[in-house]
């Protein structure tokens, strides 16, 4: 019989690479996991966890704003120091990224600080010539931003780089309406920066309910931002001053201090070699897998955004999790797709679980739509002309709630619980037999006309 190095080697020490490496090796495999950069990967270290730092910081600028409503005096004048809150979100990732190494060697997985290529169906290939064997590899290594060639591109940062950014830019432009460009523009705009967001279509957040969209844009507006839509990239020129122009089709060129692309993400599978193994890419780069999470070469697997199924942490995360049950806990396990919830970190936030009204009615024919448009108490005393709106749309024939969708403060918090009963298949009448919880926000749920 053959012998490996190891049970298992994972490359990639994100979200789902990480808790694949540690469950395995608590179901008793050797494991090893490779990293080129930093264990924690996309959502600890550039991603989720610092933007929603960064949205906290953002937030006390409206909270600084409303507090003389509230009978507080804030001391003109109040600054903002980008400077102090970076370095304190930069100290809290790096404590994070202690916390997943110590994770990691608590439980006996092997970490090696290098970038991980495939050299066959068991071989990996390390920096410096060093070739590894093992039974089973798992490729976890994530996506990185899409670029679009413009000339120029390289002027432009990323999401990567926003959080190092070494100043604060008086003026931004930010490329792409979808999550990433949606939370930044909400940042650097309650920060001061004025924020010009641009994109080739005129649809935000493509895949969320219209009339939740809607409503961010009309509040973003509102807000300061400036929104430039069927606005197709052509362009950066760098000025002897270090400003940027970007030129655009439909409109006239606009000079910023820094352009942020955040128009998608791709798989990182180039240069990984997969040809060594017969491991296939989809047109996208995405690796192919099955239910099971196991590539075109039987003894290599793939979760997480590598695979472009929902490029979302907690479905790496249970990815990576059924992957380790299956083939090291002897439990074959699949995950469930279905009502995923998701919320983007704008301002407001939004948040949403389910169908949308339109898949829904495509879907399902007969839908009926319970809506709630109001303003939350804490807007109403601060006169924060800033409406909230909650959507829920059910099956006609049964009124079982199919989707859930909100826009306004705390929509993340309240749907995560909500979307328990959606997931379970609950009808609108459950929702109303529960006694309104007052006063809240979320009690709208429960009284939906
Ligand atoms: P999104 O897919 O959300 O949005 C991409 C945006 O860029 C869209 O507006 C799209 O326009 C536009 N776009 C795409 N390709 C091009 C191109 N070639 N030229 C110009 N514009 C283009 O991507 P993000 O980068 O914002 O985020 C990537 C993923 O990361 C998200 O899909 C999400 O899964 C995840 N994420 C999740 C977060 C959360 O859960 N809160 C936060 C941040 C990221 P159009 O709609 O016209 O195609």
């Amino acid at each position: 019989m053959a012998t490996y190095d190891y049970d298992l080697f994972v490359i990639g020490a994100g979200s789902g690479g990480v808790r694949a490496a540690r469950v395995s090796a608590a179901h008793g495999a050797k494991v090893a996991i490779a990293e080129e950069y930093r264990v924690g990967g996309t959502c600890v270290i550039r991603g989720c966890v610092p933007k929603k730092l960064l949205v906290y910081g953002a937030h006390f600028a409206e909270d600084l704003k409303d507090a003389s409503r509230f009978g507080w005096d804030v001391p003109e004048p109040c600054e903002f120091h980008w400077n102090r809150l970076r370095d304190n979100v930069l100290a809290d990732v790096d404590r994070l990224n202690k916390a997943y190494t110590n994770t990691l060697e608590s439980h006996g997985v092997e970490i090696i600080n290098s970038r991980a290529t495939i050299a066959g169906p068991h071989e990996v290939a390390l920096a410096g010539g060093r070739t590894v064997t093992a039974k089973v590899i798992l490729i976890a290594v994530g996506a990185r931003p899409h670029v679009p060639q413009c000339p120029g591109h390289e002027y432009g940062i990323t999401s990567n780089e926003a959080f190092h950014l070494p100043e604060l830019p008086r003026r931004i432009l930010i490329a792409g309406a979808g999550y990433i460009a949606n939370e930044f523009a909400g940042i650097f705009n309650e920060f001061g920066t004025k924020v010009t967001l641009i994109n080739r279509s005129d649809v935000i957040l493509r895949g969320y309910d219209e009339s939740i969209r809607d409503r961010l844009l009309q509040i973003s507006i509102m807000k300061g931002i400036d929104f430039r839509f069927h606005a197709e990239f052509r362009g950066i020129e760098k000025g002897e001053d270090g400003c940027l122009t970007v030129s655009m089709t439909n409109h006239e060129p606009i000079t910023v201090d820094c352009v942020l692309f955040a128009t998608g993400r791709v798989p990182n599978s180039g240069g990984l070699t997969l040809e060594n193994a017969g491991v296939e890419v989809d047109d996208k780069g995405a690796i192919k897998v099955d239910a099971y999470n196991r590539s075109t070469c039987d003894s290599i697997y793939a979760v997480g955004d590598v695979t472009n199924r929902v490029q979302l942490t907690p479905v790496a995360i249970r990815e990576g999790q059924a992957f380790a049950d299956t083939v090291f806990g002897d439990k074959p396990t699949t995950v469930d797709y279905g009502c995923i919830p998701s919320a983007v970190f704008s301002h407001p936030p939004m948040a949403g679980v389910g169908m949308t009204e339109g898949e829904a009615k495509e879907k399902l024919g007969a839908v009926k739509v319970y809506t709630s448009d109001f303003r939350a108490m804490k807007n109403v005393l601060a006169e924060r002309n800033e409406r909230a709106l909650y959507k829920m749309v059910c099956d006609a024939a049964d009124n079982r709630v199919v989707g859930l969708h909100m826009i306004g403060p705390d929509a993340p918090e309240i749907l995560q619980a909500a979307a328990v009963a959606v997931k379970a298949g609950l009808t609108k009448d459950a929702f109303d037999q529960t006694v309104a919880l007052h006063p809240s926000m979320a009690e709208e749920l429960v009284l939906l006309k």
